[in-house]
């Protein structure tokens, strides 16, 4: 050590101060670039606890004017307040049909049915692709790219569901375990669009989403399409997953997040339009490389073009998430520029700017579209 001071001919307190300022810069950058994921969760958890304590408070006063005042509800055209993330004290007054209820082939089928029960014991243990083929060859008609449609109504929606992935191929066959048969019950026509992210670039989960858009609209004729992370399964069979007549997010409250919804504008995990609706926001922003922001920019999107956003109401928006042991994605951290000119890029960065021609592949529970993306693929002039 005095070799080395006498070496540089500094003091010791300058040395301690250099020693300290650069431990310190490097366990930031170790959090920015290294693991982002546990640094989020990290803020997010004490982000929750003044949240909590708040929400009580609402609540508290919630129920006090419940009792000096009549009018208290309106849910401004959603099943949910806008900015409440604790409606579970709602009286849920929705009714879901008989158990004898009788089905009509030529009729639309109903949102509320009887199989749907509600909590789901959500198992997240490994289970492997041939185990879940197997069974879904003999148990159920599914065909070939996953697609299947109730024979004894007609569905009220035919539903893509668009899966950014890249090497998590372990949840793949744990979420088809659980998604499959929940949105049999729910009586929609669906089909799984796996969307795998080749090369080496930084994941771009917005821009796979759109490259999902383009290929499952040209395949069938979809009207709704639910955009859902690998890791997510629903926790509540209620949580229907048909569109509507404003763009839904479903995943609104996550066990990593305590069941809280982080944020008002949170539109991350599990979130659903309409084709027509995707079109006219002009999908996904491209110019997302890495983790963070895409999400926040669709909600600003949404936005701008004069829709709002719904959620399911109290303990259905419910979603556990499949622990994963991989290195958090680097962050994104021009996200904050962007999303400043979210109304300036919307219409010049999208669906209208996306030049690529993946490969698909239809395999038995999902069709696979892989690409390599690159930012040449969404050229934006000289923006
Ligand atoms: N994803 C993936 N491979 C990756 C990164 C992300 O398949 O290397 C997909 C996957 O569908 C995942 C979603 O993108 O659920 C969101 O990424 P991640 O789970 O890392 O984000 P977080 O849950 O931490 O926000
Ligand atoms: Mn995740």
């Amino acid at each position: 050590m005095r070799a080395l001071r006498r070496a540089l001919r500094v003091s010791p307190r300058s040395l301690l101060a250099f020693l300290f300022l650069f431990s310190l810069s490097s366990s930031g950058l170790y959090f920015v670039y290294v693991a982002p994921g546990l640094a989020n969760t990290y803020l997010f958890m004490v982000q929750a606890r003044g949240m909590m304590l708040r929400e009580n408070v609402k609540t508290i006063g919630h129920m006090i004017r419940l009792y000096t005042n009549k009018n208290t509800t309106t849910l401004n055209g959603t099943d949910y307040p806008e900015g409440s993330n604790s409606s579970d004290y709602l009286v849920q007054t929705t009714t879901y049909l008989p158990e004898n209820f009788t089905y009509s082939p030529y009729l639309p089928c109903p949102e509320k049915l009887p199989y749907m029960r509600g909590f789901l014991n959500v198992n997240v243990s490994e289970v492997s692709f041939d185990e879940i083929q197997q069974r879904f060859s003999r148990e159920s008609d599914i065909e070939p790219g996953g697609h299947w449609r109730p024979k004894d109504c007609k569905p009220r929606w035919k539903v893509a569901v668009l899966i950014p992935f890249r090497n998590r191929h372990e949840h793949l066959p744990i979420f088809f375990l659980h998604l499959i048969p929940m949105l049999q019950k729910q009586r929609l026509e669906f089909a799984f669009y796996v969307i795998e992210q080749t090369g080496s670039q930084p994941f771009n989960r917005a821009m796979l989403f759109n490259v999902g858009f383009r290929e499952a609209t040209r395949d069938r004729a979809w009207d709704c399409v639910i955009f859902h992370d690998v890791d997510h399964l629903p926790e509540n069979d209620r949580n229907y997953y048909g569109c509507g007549a404003m763009p839904r997010h479903f995943a609104a409250k996550l066990d990593k997040y305590m069941y809280i919804l982080p944020y008002k504008e949170f539109f991350g995990g599990v979130s659903g339009l309409t084709v027509a609706q995707f079109r006219n926001i002009n999908g996904f922003p491209n110019a997302f490389w890495g983790w963070g922001g895409e999400d926040d920019d669709l909600w600003n999107r949404v936005h701008f073009a004069g829709y709002n956003v719904t959620r399911p109401e109290g303990d259905l928006g419910k979603y556990k998430s499949i622990p994963h042991h991989h290195r958090g994605e680097v962050q994104f951290l021009g996200r904050y520029k962007l999303l400043r000119y979210s109304k300036e890029r919307q219409y010049i960065d999208g669906l209208n700017n996306l030049v690529c021609a993946p490969s698909v592949l239809v395999d038995r529970l999902y069709t696979n579209i892989s690409v390599n993306l690159t930012p040449a693929l969404a050229p934006i002039g000289d923006y």
